[in-house]
């Protein structure tokens, strides 16, 4: 265990237990140091000036995307990487931008029962759109994901939308995900990988994966605001309809309002078509003006990433969570929430989802906020997981880089408080 990259987060200084990494990581010192030096001076808009501040701005936005390009290993380079205000907006633009027309009438999309709520609400709207449409949600609470996964494709599937890391149980589905894009792409399904808790526990190899949509969400990988940075498969990016339209998107709106009848547009959606020309790739979807400081500061936070490279976050990850479940074994107050076989797997991220018995996870979760001992709790976004668990909300403690025993040994101590104090009751 190590406590080597504490000192990169200065938020640490203050008396604070984080344990919430996966709500939104800690920004390193590093990512904020950069902000400021850029922030104060030359930035503008984007792609709406000249002068030094806009080549700057463009600059720093570009080289952002080919970092991203080169991070995520995409194939297509940075035209395939499109900015959105968060990964939830992402999800959406590719359900109505594109599945929604790839689905007919009679379509099907196949999710599990852990995706977060992004990953599912979005898609049950489609679906809801026509009558024979049908969300098919794999049951992966017995501990088979693989199965439970592939035993539901059938001809009427056209997506399987996944998360690479769930978010309760955090267990890392890559080895799965590759075998089931597989069988997805050998019969012209679709994949979408939610990989928005993926980015500091897996090395994201789009080349290897080939799969046609995937989002990161860049605010749980040190990046400050929060941007959604979604990927597109080159072979689908400009068959994808901008869902969302506005200013920045199109290069050409052919409308004489001085050949209008009674002042009236009349207008369906194949004369739009003929009447707006939308920008090629990322360009069409990025609306309006753009957070470019937030979008930057992906840039540093990838910089950050690699320079500790991904494969020692995750060992760091695994081995404070290794101590972390020990530790909370050995109360026998606490009611652990755990994918059946990670025990055999060891594909674990960076997270453990937890209840105490008889006490309501709110109520933990407020004490423990009084003590500055930070964790989620509630029903994580996750309510399909938890209520096929039969399981009315729980507790979420996520680890970062930062975080060391003495955190764990905090939090346990505070477990234990809480545990004696609801005892006495
Ligand atoms: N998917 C997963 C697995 C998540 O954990 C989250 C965020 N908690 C989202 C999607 C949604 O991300 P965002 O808040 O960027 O929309």
């Amino acid at each position: 265990m190590t406590d080597k990259y504490r000192s990169d987060f200065k938020i640490l200084d203050q008396n604070l237990v984080y344990l919430d990494s996966a709500a939104t990581s800690l920004k390193p010192k590093y990512v904020l140091d950069r902000m400021e030096e850029i922030s104060g001076s030359y930035i503008s808009t984007l792609s709406r000036g000249f002068g030094q501040n806009a080549e700057n701005t463009e600059y720093l936005v570009n080289t952002t995307r080919e970092k991203l390009a080169s991070f995520l290993g995409c194939l297509g380079g940075s035209n395939s990487i499109i900015f959105t205000p968060n990964a939830t907006s992402a999800i959406n633009l590719v359900a109505y931008g594109y599945v929604d027309r790839v689905l007919g009438t009679d379509g099907s999309i196949l999710v599990t029962n852990e995706e977060h709520h992004s990953n599912i609400l979005p898609w049950m709207r489609l679906v809801a759109k026509s009558f024979d449409r049908s969300l098919k949600i794999a049951d992966i609470t017995k501990g088979n994901y693989l199965e439970s996964v592939l035993s539901l494709i059938d001809d009427r599937v056209k997506l399987i939308s996944l998360s690479l890391v769930g978010n309760v149980y955090g267990r890392i589905n890559l080895e799965d995900i590759k075998i089931i894009i597989k069988e997805a792409h050998r019969r012209d399904i679709l994949v979408f990988v939610d990989a928005a808790q993926a980015p500091l526990s897996v090395k994201i190899d789009i080349k290897d994966l080939d799969l046609d949509f995937l989002v990161i969400s860049s605010h749980k990988m040190f990046a400050i605001g929060n941007t959604g940075v979604l990927y597109v498969s080159d072979r689908i990016i400009n068959d994808m309809l901008p869902a969302i339209i506005g200013g920045g998107t199109v290069s050409d709106l052919k409308i004489d309002v001085t050949s209008l009848e009674n002042s009236t547009l009349k207008v369906d959606i194949n004369t739009m078509d003929k009447i707006v020309t939308c920008f090629d790739n990322y360009h069409r979807f990025e609306i309006g003006t753009q957070p470019v400081l937030d979008i930057i500061s992906i840039g540093y936070a990838i910089d950050y990433i690699e320079s500790i490279g991904v494969d020692k976050f995750h060992t760091i990850n695994q081995e404070n969570l290794a101590y972390l479940i020990q530790r909370l074994k050995q109360l026998d107050f606490v009611n652990l929430i755990e994918y059946p076989n990670s025990k055999e797997d060891r594909s674990l991220s960076s997270i453990i989802s937890f209840n105490i018995k008889g006490i309501h996870c709110h109520d933990v979760g407020f004490l423990l906020g009084e003590k500055n001992i930070c964790l989620r709790s509630g029903m994580q976004c996750a309510s399909l997981l938890l209520n096929s668990l039969k399981v009315p909300g729980c507790l979420r403690a996520s680890l970062g880089i930062y975080n060391t025993q003495d955190d764990i040994d905090s939090l346990v101590e505070e477990l234990t408080n809480i545990h004696i104090l609801f005892s006495k009751k």
